[in-house]
């Protein structure tokens, strides 16, 4: 075989065959793709086991697809340019093709690669490359109804391609072996992703999104960011799914989940201008706040015994499977930043360290928002009320009592704010007082928020 007979398909955040630009490229002109994965020891080296679990599963998974077609999944571990130009000699002169990612990392470790192969990068993470969506300025958007008003008009008619192609024979060079899954966790892969994008459709999830998407009881949303974040699914495919369901009677409910789909777009396509978000507040007004960042409120958050039943059982959801809802995201965030006065970043890195779905576009985004300091952001004054919150999104408390098992004898009345529960003392319960009075605390936080705004010179 040749150099010009085939070429690599190196796969990043795009672990599935359908729909995959990178893969449609690499296969150009009946090129033969030899599929390579490399683990990369400073994002195998991060403190964020559950996400490595799952990309491992999904690894095993898109292997057993290219095993039923004849090939392998080739892995190999190191530089990713040192990897990529031993390959790629191994191989005789071969181009390599890969779908563009837009965080600070990738963009280093995608400009190193260029100095040692002929590296190819193309679109895909997401549906319009935030390079196209720019105001008549030729800027991007800070506010997301303008964003995504330019973002529809750009996106059209979504539509997914078939691109599955003829792949390099196992042996083709020598392979590691896949890192072996440990512990427990949910199974990853394209396979799976289709089915519950399937059941999110075909079930009244999506028929009640809008009504419902809030509600944290019971399963209202896809639950497919783990797979989205790591292209297991593509972004194309949820945007043509939902604009197909938005033709027929479930209308408002699959524009209401198609704009969420936006925000991930808006997130990625902030990273992508302002590189600087991933560490500094997109206000720089809000650079100078004081944070307290008292160590044991930030332990007492991280883990699950703040005192508030709601924020408790949300961090200890996502401390024992990864992930949780986005109003919980929303609620402990805004708890952290704000009745704790404890700095977002920690937060965030927190977050990266816990989600399977962790991704720094939208993690940042996410917190940003929250806190007030970033593009489109929550006034920095709204304060999530936790008890209020619990009462409005878990009603009857069955989340709360699945997390948090020792208020589980409280009324459902007083299950958000167990301390005014008149019997709280005879009933013997062992759970914390909570760690700070929230109205006190809202407004220690509206008084740093602004002293940081009214010294603000720049
Ligand atoms: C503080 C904070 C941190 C977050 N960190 C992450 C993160 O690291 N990774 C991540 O994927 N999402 C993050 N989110 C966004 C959101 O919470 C999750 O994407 C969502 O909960 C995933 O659930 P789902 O797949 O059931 O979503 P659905 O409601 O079914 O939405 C479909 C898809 O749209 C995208 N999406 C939905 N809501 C948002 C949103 N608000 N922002 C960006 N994309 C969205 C996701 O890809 C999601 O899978 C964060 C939100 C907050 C407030």
């Amino acid at each position: 075989m040749t150099g010009s007979e085939q070429s690599i398909w190196w796969i990043r955040r795009d672990l599935r065959l359908n729909d995959n630009t990178a893969l449609a490229k690499a296969a150009t002109g009946g090129r033969t793709v030899l599929p390579l994965f490399i683990l990369d020891p400073r994002l195998t080296g991060l403190d964020a086991e559950k996400r490595l679990r799952f990309l491992y599963s999904g690894l095993h998974a898109l292997d057993a697809e290219l095993k039923k077609l004849g090939s392998r999944l080739f892995l190999r571990t190191g530089d990713p340019a040192q990897v990529l130009g031993s390959v790629a000699s191994e191989l005789g002169e071969t181009k390599v093709y890969a779908e563009e990612d837009f965080t600070p990392f990738s963009r280093r470790r995608d400009a190193d690669a260029m100095n040692s192969v002929q590296l190819e990068l193309t679109g895909g993470l997401t549906v319009v490359h935030p390079a196209k969506v720019l105001n008549r300025e030729g800027r991007p958007y800070r506010v997301f109804s303008q964003f995504k008003k330019r973002w529809e008009e750009l996106a059209g008619e979504v539509s997914v391609r078939q691109t599955r192609t003829r792949f390099a024979a196992p042996d083709a060079i020598d392979s590691e072996p896949l890192p072996s899954l440990q512990g427990d966790g949910p199974d990853a892969g394209e396979a799976v992703a289709e089915r519950m994008l399937d059941r999110f459709v075909s079930s009244s999830g999506l028929e009640n999104y809008a009504s419902d998407r809030s509600r944290v009881d019971s399963t209202t949303t896809s639950g497919l960011s783990p797979f989205i974040r790591f292209g297991m699914i593509s972004a194309r495919q949820l945007v043509a799914t939902a604009q197909a369901a938005a033709k027929g009677e479930t209308e408002t409910s699959a524009r209401s989940w198609l704009s969420e789909v936006i925000w991930r777009e808006f997130f990625q396509s902030a990273i992508y201008h302002f590189p600087e978000s991933t560490t500094r507040c997109l206000r720089p007004e809000f650079e100078g706040i004081e944070w307290r960042n008292n160590p044991d409120e930030l332990a007492a958050w991280r883990e699950g015994r703040t005192g508030y039943p709601v924020v408790d059982a949300a961090m200890r959801q996502l401390q024992a499977e990864g992930w949780i809802h986005n109003r919980l995201r929303m609620i402990v965030a805004s708890f952290l930043v704000k009745d704790l006065l404890i700095d977002w970043r920690l937060g965030a890195n927190w977050f990266m360290r816990q989600l399977i779905d962790g991704d720094t576009a939208a993690n940042i985004g996410g917190w940003q928002w929250t806190a007030g300091t970033g593009l489109d952001a929550a006034p920095y004054f709204r304060v999530f009320n936790p008890v209020l919150q619990g009462r409005k999104f878990d009603p009857h408390g069955d989340y709360v009592r699945r997390w948090v098992p020792e208020v589980a004898s409280v009324p459902d009345r007083f299950l958000h704010n167990p301390w005014d529960w008149p019997e709280l003392q005879s009933a013997k319960i062992d759970y914390p007082p909570p760690i700070v009075e929230h109205k006190a605390a809202r407004q220690r936080a509206l008084d740093a928020f602004n002293a940081a705004k009214s010294s603000y010179t720049g």
